[in-house]
């Protein structure tokens, strides 16, 4: 087989082994629908709950409390539209920030054209998030405050707890996309005053087209899908009941191995961006340097087209991103590189390498090995290099 590094475990993961066996048998032998009377279709209703158990669980959460949805996206539409529509007579104003993923970002353009005030908050060079900026931008309609737990681009974990607790001291609701964050870092709703947390599978070894949202109880939120009494009457369609098994495994899985898994990715992490640091001249690490997921190294090069040091890894059989999958083809720098502070031309010289749990040493020294030699490579066909290094030269 061709030689394949994958580091690109942002984007999405592989489904692990145990995931897709637990999944097998509800395509085949047990493929009732969950809400049919007869046994064999409604202990597959029972499958299903376990699973919202079982998630519930890793979250300090109670099963009633979990609404599987169809994806992260869908999960963060639905914490956004659904609280916007439920509260608009207490307020229009919603909180968030300039590096949420466009499930967000987009969601919240709709509402502002619906009426709604969307504030979207700045961060600092590290891409967390500022607590008196947010103090600040606090109205009484103020209704919402959506702050992602990690960020998928740069890593950045955000002060969750922090952030919940000034939402709550002002009555407002909490919601965090915690795509990238769930499997993780521990999370705990009631310690981190969470209201609405959005999953999903894909990102944590588990099946894509699956995840869930968070609704702590209590919470007035709309339907987002209308039709069937499925999901406690929130989310219509019949259950995707193979994908849903996916998901339970794949986080039951994720918090019985989170400490050993992150503790390595880490220490692979950190050796990745010492290296890099070290041997490649002209180059930075974007996010926070601790303060980050455990499998997350973001580096700009001066001089350097992301998308050309892309295709040139590609070639090395080495899988990287240059902002997040879904900016990639649009030449637009990220947004999320530009709100911390970088120049664009920095931003456009980007790349984000996200570990999984297979990655070795000996991916992490062929990686580096390979990024040495393309970027020097790069520079030498550079004219902007050229020049920078002239001119440092006469000076
Ligand atoms: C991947 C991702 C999403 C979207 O999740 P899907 O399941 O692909 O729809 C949302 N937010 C963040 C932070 C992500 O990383």
């Amino acid at each position: 087989m061709e030689k394949l590094i994958y580091l690109d475990n942002a984007a999405t993961t592989k489904t692990a082994p145990e995931v897709l066996e637990a999944m097998l048998p509800y395509f085949t032998e047990n493929y009732g629908n969950p809400s049919s009377v007869y046994g064999f279709a409604s202990k597959n209703k029972n499958a299903v709950n376990m699973q919202r158990g079982i998630i519930a669980g890793v979250l300090g959460a109670k099963p009633e409390e979990i609404y599987f949805t169809a994806g992260g996206s869908e999960a963060d539409n639905w914490a956004l539209k659904a609280t916007a529509e439920a509260y608009e007579k207490k307020g229009k104003h919603i909180i968030t920030t300039k590096i949420e993923h466009h499930a967000i970002l987009h969601t919240g353009e709709y509402l502002e054209k619906r009426g709604f005030e969307v504030t979207y908050l700045d961060v600092d060079e590290n891409g967390v998030v500022k607590l008196d900026e947010l103090r600040a931008a606090i109205r009484p309609d103020t209704i919402l405050i959506s702050v992602m737990f990690a960020n998928n681009e740069i890593g950045t974990l955000e002060p969750i707890r922090e952030i919940g607790g000034i939402a709550h001291e002002n009555g407002i609701l909490f919601h965090t996309d915690a795509v990238q964050a769930f499997g993780q870092v521990p999370i705990d709703v009631d310690a981190c005053h969470i209201d609405m947390l959005s999953a999903s599978g894909h990102k944590l070894n588990g099946p894509k087209g699956i995840g869930f949202l968070y609704i702590r109880k209590g919470v007035k939120i709309r339907s987002f899908v209308h039709g069937g009494a499925q999901e406690r009457k929130r989310r219509a369609g019949t259950e995707n009941v193979p994908g849903i098994i996916g998901l339970g495994a794949a986080a039951a899985r994720a918090a019985e191995t989170m400490e050993d898994r992150t503790a390595k990715e880490r220490s692979l992490r950190d050796y990745l961006i010492g290296r890099v640091l070290a041997e490649i001249p002209y180059c930075r690490l974007n996010g926070h340097r601790t303060e980050r997921l455990p499998n997350n190294a973001n580096f700009s090069f001066r001089f350097i087209e992301g998308e050309s040091l892309l295709i040139k890894l590609d070639m090395k059989g080495i899988c990287g991103s240059s902002g997040s999958a879904c900016t990639s083809g649009s030449l637009d720098p990220s947004h999320v590189l530009l709100a911390i502070g970088l120049p664009h031309e920095t931003a456009h010289g980007s790349l984000r390498l996200t570990l999984g749990e297979d990655t070795t040493k000996e991916d992490i020294d062929y990686v580096v090995d390979s990024l040495k030699e393309i970027v020097a490579g790069l520079r030498n066909m550079s004219p902007l290099y050229e020049d920078f290094i002239k001119k440092n030269q006469t000076e």
